[in-house]
C-alpha cells in the first residue's frame, strides 16, 4: 500500500511547526518527501519534529552582524583530531602559528583562530594541518613581509 498522497504530520522547516503534510514520495514504506499543506513547500521528510529542538529560541541577530556560513566539519576529522589530541602528552611542545616559521610533520601548533593543530605533511612553503574543525592547508616558511 502506497503512502503517496496520504496526510502525515511532519515538521515544516519553513513554518517551523509540526503540520499536516501530504506524502509526495516514499521508498520502501519510508516517507522521503512531503509537501506542507500550510505553506505548500515541498521538502524532505524529517519526522514529526527535529531530533534536537532548541529549548531556548535562537536570538535573531539584528542587521549588522554578518551571516556566519554553516560550518562544514567532517566527523572523521573531528574524531581523528580528538584521537591525536588524546594521545598527545600535556607537556607537548606547541608552536604558535607564524607565517614565516617553518614546521615539520608531527609538529603541534596553536592557531589563534583554529586552536591546536597537528602538522600532517609539509611542502617547501606550505603544510596540511589537522585542526579540530578539519584539515587546512596553511602557508608557512614565507618571507617576512610588511613594513621593514
Ligand atoms: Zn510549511
Amino acid at each position: 500500500m502506497s503512502l503517496v498522497g496520504k496526510n502525515i504530520d511532519a515538521y515544516c522547516l519553513r513554518c517551523r511547526l509540526t503540520l499536516a503534510h501530504v506524502v509526495l514520495y516514499e521508498v520502501g514504506g519510508m516517507v522521503r518527501a512531503v509537501k506542507c499543506k500550510t505553506c505548500r513547500a515541498e521538502h524532505r521528510y524529517h519526522g514529526p519534529a527535529p531530533e534536537k529542538r532548541r529549548s531556548v529560541p535562537a536570538v535573531r541577530q539584528s542587521g549588522a552582524a554578518p551571516a556566519v556560513p554553516p560550518r562544514t566539519v567532517r566527523p572523521a576529522d573531528v574524531r581523528q583530531w580528538e584521537a591525536r589530541n588524546a594521545s598527545t602528552t600535556p607537556d607537548v611542545v606547541t608552536w604558535d602559528y607564524k607565517l614565516t616559521e617553518r614546521y615539520e610533520k608531527g609538529d603541534v601548533i596553536t592557531h589563534p583562530r583554529f586552536g591546536r593543530g597537528f602538522v600532517e605533511s609539509t611542502t617547501s612553503d606550505g603544510m596540511e594541518v589537522l585542526f579540530r574543525e578539519g584539515r587546512k592547508r596553511m602557508a608557512m616558511n614565507r618571507p617576512e613581509t610588511g613594513p621593514a
